[in-house]
């Protein structure tokens, strides 16, 4: 079914970029060699400032650690293997307090998987993994230390920021790709000024391009003439809208990979491409990543409605650009959601307490996740076309920046979200419409309101 496909496609894509106070320093050596698939680390981690002497980080669980010292002295850790998806937890007691003087060392090796033709069905974004002959690690991979700050997380979505400097060497690759900017031959060094929290690492047997548009990685020149004037499109789209300038640093890379049933990822800014034959053609997809640069990247989700701001508000702006090439281009979308509502919903909300599918009213959210997968990608975007469809595209626009600007993580992002719209001006008497309309409850009966 293409709407399954092109959800479970979405729902691997953007791990929360959950509020972390701290970010440290990663410098690194990294060593690979295609051939004999080995890949040797020595991180030093520094610019710290830890809350507790009890530090825990995690690594992709085909890498050992060899070595690690704090400001040269060895220290004892503590391995954990339960909890943690294709990784392992490593616990350590510092005996003091990290401050930002501080230097952890450690210096990993390991040996990844290669796969050819047909083999990696199970492939997923947290593997460490060569699918012919192109290693793939995304942050989710753990092919660096990673350090743990919230235990209560899935270790699927553990992330932590870095400012990085990585050395790499990789005698046998054709290209080396780490976190942004553009890929580097057998020997590189890539440096962020920022702290970012997604690097990823793309090596091995593949050439690259760039245009004005963005930089393409292990692509024909057929289809990116294709996907160039798709996000040229989009971009000129976007950017006439908010009237802010949408960046030009998307790395499109097409890494095939042996699952059946996935169709890519992003560690932003890299989109990946992981069917068989790259699909040059899906707007509603470019589209939806396109706008994370907005969600996600220049307006900060916060909030217990987090899903809803970085998702919803991502799909809302793809459904915009999909109607102004096609009036009925998410008619499909729409009645899935219809049909979905229908099937699920009802059935689920009397049945079963904590499903998945269970609808909570966004002014009901407690806990993020309760904006369901189907809420946040496909009921939310059409939540927000109804809001608009009451108060004009203008106004969204004025909306939309005021919005972020007054999210905070530890406010009912509801509360915010209503008070938001008096600030702009929308009368209580709208606000209580689409509340009616479109909040509170969900019954779109026709697709006449867009
Ligand atoms: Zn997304």
């Amino acid at each position: 079914m293409k709407f399954k496909s092109h959800l479970l496609f979405m729902i691997s894509l953007w791990i929360p970029v959950l509020t972390i106070a701290q970010s440290a320093d990663l410098e690194a050596k990294l060593t690979i060699e295609m051939e004999s698939a080995q890949i040797s680390g020595d991180f030093s981690i520094s610019n710290y400032e830890a809350a507790t002497t009890a530090l825990r980080f995690v690594l992709n669980d085909k890498l050992k650690v060899n070595q690690l010292s704090l400001n040269g002295q060895n220290l004892s850790y503590e391995v954990i293997e339960e909890g943690c998806a294709d990784c392992k937890f490593y616990d350590l007691k510092t005996p003091k307090k990290l401050t930002t003087s501080d230097i952890l060392r450690i210096v990993i090796a390991g040996t990844f998987d290669r796969y050819e033709a047909g083999e990696n069905v199970k492939d997923y974004k947290g593997k460490l993994v060569s699918n012919y002959n192109i290693l793939r690690a995304s942050e989710q991979s753990k092919w660096y230390p990673v350090i743990v700050e919230n235990r209560e997380l899935s270790s699927y979505v553990l992330k932590f920021p870095y400012r990085y400097a990585i050395t790499t060497t990789c005698p046998d690759c054709k290209h080396i790709f780490i976190g942004k900017g553009e890929p580097q031959g057998k020997q590189g060094t890539f440096q962020s000024e920022e702290a970012e929290a997604a690097i990823m690492l793309i090596a091995g047997d593949y050439d690259w391009e760039r245009t004005e548009q963005g930089i393409y990685l292990n692509m024909k020149e057929a289809d990116i003439l294709k996907m160039d004037s798709m996000i040229q499109s989009i971009r000129a789209y976007y950017s006439k809208l908010t009237s802010i300038p949408m960046g030009n640093e998307f790395i499109l890379a097409h890494l095939p990979s042996d699952n059946p049933n996935w169709g890519g990822f992003v560690s932003y800014p890299a989109i990946v491409d992981v069917r068989k034959k790259a699909k040059t053609n899906n707007a509603a997809f470019i589209s939806h990543e396109l706008a994370h640069f907005y969600f996600g990247d220049y307006y900060e989700p916060k909030s217990n409605l987090f899903w809803f701001y970085l998702e919803s508000f991502a799909e809302y702006f793809s459904h915009k650009y999909m109607l102004a090439q096609d009036a009925n281009a998410i008619e499909r979308d729409f009645n899935n959601l219809r049909r979905i509502r229908l099937t699920h919903y009802i059935p689920f909300i009397k049945s079963f307490k904590g499903n998945h599918f269970r609808f909570v009213k966004l002014a009901k959210v407690e806990h993020m996740n309760e904006v369901t997968g189907i809420h946040r990608y496909i009921m939310g975007s059409f939540q927000l076309l109804g809001m608009e469809h009451e108060i004009g595209e203008a106004k969204m626009m004025e909306f939309i920046p005021i919005l972020f600007q007054n999210l905070k993580a530890e406010e009912h992002g509801y509360t915010t979200f209503i008070n938001s719209l008096r600030e702009v001006g929308v009368s209580e008497a709208t606000i209580k419409t689409i509340e009616k309309k479109y909040f509170k409850r969900l019954k779109l009966k026709s697709y006449d309101f867009l």
